[in-house]
């Protein structure tokens, strides 16, 4: 049986690509003529912000103050859960060092970038978790300058938590800057801080084009679209928590799809009855992101097995990827295109959003066909090197002189043949 629809989107990332590119291009240009003034001008602009751009210790202690305690527990929480897992993937980048041939020996070792520019969303929502996230995986990865930069709020600033949490994770500095001028700010130095060697986190359209047009200048961690979820559900899901977990994901944005994908019509029916009523029940903002997102994003995808279904969740790669069946152990193995992967009733997207220690800045729109998302790896540079003997130098150095004759590469060539007749004089080389 072929994929049956049993609701199609009528819209997708693509129809969505509204030409940021040119806005994103003048206040880029812009900043990097005008400096420190042009940027508090876009901030003014665009966030109706004059406030205090670098945050000082008083500022930040101040708005600890302002953070419950409970909070403030919850952030502890799921930072030292995220620096847990982050302290684990670096174990995974040991050193290693091989004799590749008798007398020369190579090696490989990662070496954490200088500086890290970490974007935290807080435009619609108040993206603390993004704070935890990324700060706290640039900490782990050893980087020895940490930038947190997030949007102010109209005449009040950023978000008390958010600088909280920031503080908390370990950023040496905290930029009361969004979008692209923040993205700017990071990246040319701007305000006194060093330039940003990597940029890291989600954003909207113009913090994702800023990043896009800066990439080559400064690392990127990727390019993040709107946020996507799909649900793998067989008969034994729960709808109610099938349909909820959807809802969940769809107040992201107007334009965040989330799919269900099964083998079970009755699942599928009873789940597409109940998402409506709970989107409605959604305070104002969050169901109006929902609605839209459900109409005119949402697909329910009914297959004929779960061979099917893992093939078609593996073709639209989602960015986030829950799993509301039996044998687990099965899909874990099959399913290869994904961001983060949530297995079982008992864990779901928000756990991996907030708090369970896995990163939530995830590829999206498809980009899980080829990269994963940010782990402590983003931030470290993997780098080679080697040494020879006299004696280890001799075979490399001539099969490397008779390579570049081949090409062409005189040059290269005659590096290796100064070595050969300085540590071999009496002998001879082809
Ligand atoms: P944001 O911080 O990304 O953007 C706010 C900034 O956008 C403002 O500071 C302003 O300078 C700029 N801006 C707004 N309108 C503009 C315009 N017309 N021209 C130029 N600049 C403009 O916050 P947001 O808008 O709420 O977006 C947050 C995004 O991050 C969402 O898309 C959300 O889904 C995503 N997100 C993703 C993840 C993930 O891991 N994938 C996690 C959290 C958030």
């Amino acid at each position: 049986m072929a994929r049956e629809y049993l609701k199609k989107a009528p819209l997708n990332a693509q129809s969505d690509a509204s030409d940021v590119g040119e806005t994103v291009r003048t206040i880029l240009n812009d900043i990097e003529a005008g400096g420190d003034a042009k940027a508090r001008e876009y901030a003014a602009k665009f966030d109706k912000y004059d406030g205090n751009i670098i945050l000082t210790k008083e500022e930040i202690a101040a708005a600890a103050g302002q953070v419950p305690d409970q909070i403030k527990k919850d952030i502890q929480f799921a930072h030292d859960n995220v620096r847990r897992f982050a302290e684990a993937q670096k174990e995974t980048l040991r050193n290693i060092e091989i004799e590749v041939v008798p007398g020369l020996v190579a090696g490989q070792k990662s070496i954490p970038v200088n500086g890290a520019g970490c974007y935290v969303p807080g435009g619609r929502y108040s993206h603390i978790a993004s704070a935890i996230m990324t700060v706290t995986t640039a900490k782990v990865a050893g980087c020895n300058h940490i930038v947190a930069c997030s949007p102010p709020r109209p005449d009040v600033g950023v978000a008390p938590a958010i600088i909280y949490a920031a503080d908390l994770c370990g950023a040496d500095t905290i930029l009361a800057m969004g979008g692209v001028q923040g993205v700017a700010a990071m990246t040319f130095g701007l305000f006194g801080l060093p330039e940003a060697n990597i940029l890291v986190g989600p954003g909207n359209q113009f913090v994702a084009e800023a990043k896009r047009r800066l990439f080559g200048r400064v690392g990127i961690d990727m390019i993040a679209g709107p946020t996507d979820s799909l649900v793998l559900a067989d008969k034994t899901a729960d709808p109610l928590v099938v349909a909820t977990d959807l809802v969940g994901q769809a107040e992201h944005g107007y334009n965040s799809p989330v799919w269900l994908v099964t083998d079970d019509r009755a699942l599928a029916e009873k789940v597409m009855e109940l998402v409506p009523g709970l989107i409605d029940d959604l305070p104002e903002v969050n169901k109006d992101n929902a609605t839209r997102a459900w109409r005119d994003y949402a697909e329910v995808i009914l297959c004929a097995d779960r061979e099917e279904m893992a093939a078609t969740s593996d073709d639209y790669a989602p960015e986030h990827l829950t799993v509301q069946a039996e044998d687990l152990d099965w899909w874990l193995d099959r399913l290869s295109c994904y961001g983060s992967l949530f297995l079982g009733e008992e864990t779901t997207v928000a756990f991996g959003d907030k708090a369970s220690g896995t990163n939530h800045v995830l590829p999206t729109s498809g980009a899980a066909s080829y990269t994963g998302g940010l782990s402590v790896h983003k931030y470290m540079k993997i780098v080679t090197w080697q040494r020879a003997t006299r004696e280890g130098a001799k075979p490399v150095a001539e099969a490397t002189a008779r390579i570049a004759r081949l090409e062409g590469m005189e040059g290269h060539a005659r590096t290796a043949d100064i070595r050969l007749h300085k540590y071999f004089p009496d002998e001879t080389f082809d």
